[in-house]
């Protein structure tokens, strides 16, 4: 079967892709340039999978009417990850339109020109499931905010569109909601200042980047994912456990970081957790601990240097 994966060379994407051409998926990925598919196209080719199992085409603009109107024919899936994730973009519609349009954009693609497709897998967010009402004139707004208003009004925009069409459609929405996607986060443990003891209790909620990526695999192969939006959660964290968990691992110890006890009441005071119940039951996700997650953020940054 072929999948097709949009922004193929992202951080959830590459797994998704990894996943998908380990089980024997072969994948069409959509990157924004010709240049930006290079890397993937090599760091597969070296996994042995050349473009006979993964074909990169480039769509530039996924915001623009049309834009996967080629790239969803022939396939049986889609998982649609591509949207902005990036922190410094003024303009609320810079995150917005691209999430919104892009999204609207696939689902009428493959109504008009997939006949083939079974599944549509799209990226959400746990901000979409939080969020009531959406003021689309913040400039001024934090731009995590206006990066979770693009995701909450791209989900809506989806399940709208899906409940439109469902009688006469042959495929079915599943959304994924992961909350912060790690292990990647050398600036904040390892930078050289020390950590204040207000930054160590800040907490959240977090999943590895290849629990989230089976997430995305298992969406499109469970039938009764169908019609379900999924928190994907390995559980909340506080900075202070990422740094307990790299101090535990060993031969990776941190610079600048002696280990340290973990903060007397801890458990009791995260303050965002979520329910993975609905998940569990659907798509039955073994998720990794902070210490696996931690030993191959480190192992990662010990082969490429830190
Ligand atoms: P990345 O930034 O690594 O990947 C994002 C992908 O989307 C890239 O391929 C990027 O292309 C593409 N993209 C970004 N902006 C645009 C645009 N304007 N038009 C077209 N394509 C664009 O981020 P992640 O892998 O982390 O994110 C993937 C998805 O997961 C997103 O939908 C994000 O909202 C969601 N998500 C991520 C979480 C996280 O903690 N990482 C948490 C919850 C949800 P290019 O390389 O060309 O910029």
């Amino acid at each position: 079967a072929k999948v097709l994966v949009t922004g193929a060379n992202g951080y959830i994407a590459m797994w998704v892709v990894r996943l998908l051409l380990e089980q024997g998926y072969t994948v069409r990925g959509t990157v924004r340039t010709a240049d930006k598919g290079k890397y993937a196209a090599e760091y597969f080719a070296k996994l042995g999978f050349g473009p006979d199992k993964l074909e990169l085409v480039v769509v530039s603009d996924i915001a623009k009417e049309g834009a996967f109107d080629e790239a969803v024919k022939d396939v049986d899936a889609i998982e649609h990850t591509a949207s902005p994730f990036v922190p410094d973009i003024v303009d609320p519609q810079g995150y917005i339109k691209p999430a919104v349009q892009g999204t609207v954009g696939i689902l009428q693609s493959a109504l008009k020109h997939g006949p083939n497709v079974k599944r549509i897998v799209i990226t959400s967010s746990c901000g979409s499931t939080s969020i009531k009402e959406v003021n689309e004139k913040g400039l001024d707004a934090m731009n995590m905010s206006k990066y979770r208003a693009s995701k909450t009004l791209a989900e809506k925009a989806a399940w709208d569109l899906y409940e439109k069409n469902k009688a006469n459609i042959g495929w079915e929405l599943v959304v994924i909601n992961p909350p912060f996607v790690f292990g990647a986060w050398y600036d904040a443990v390892v930078a050289d200042s020390p950590k204040t003891q207000d930054f160590l209790y800040t907490t959240n909620s977090w999943v590895d980047v290849r629990d989230t990526a089976m997430g995305h695999v298992s969406a499109i192969q469970k039938q009764n994912a169908a019609g379900e939006r999924i928190i994907v959660c390995g559980g909340a964290y506080s900075w202070q456990e990422w740094l307990d968990a790299a101090n535990s691992i060993q031969p990776y110890p941190l610079p600048n970081h002696p280990p340290q006890k973990g903060l007397p009441g801890l458990s009791t005071s995260y303050l965002i957790t979520y329910d993975t119940a609905k998940e569990q039951r659907i798509l039955g996700i073994k998720y990794k601990t902070k210490e696996e997650t931690t030993l191959a953020t480190l192992e990662d940054f010990a082969v490429r240097g830190w």
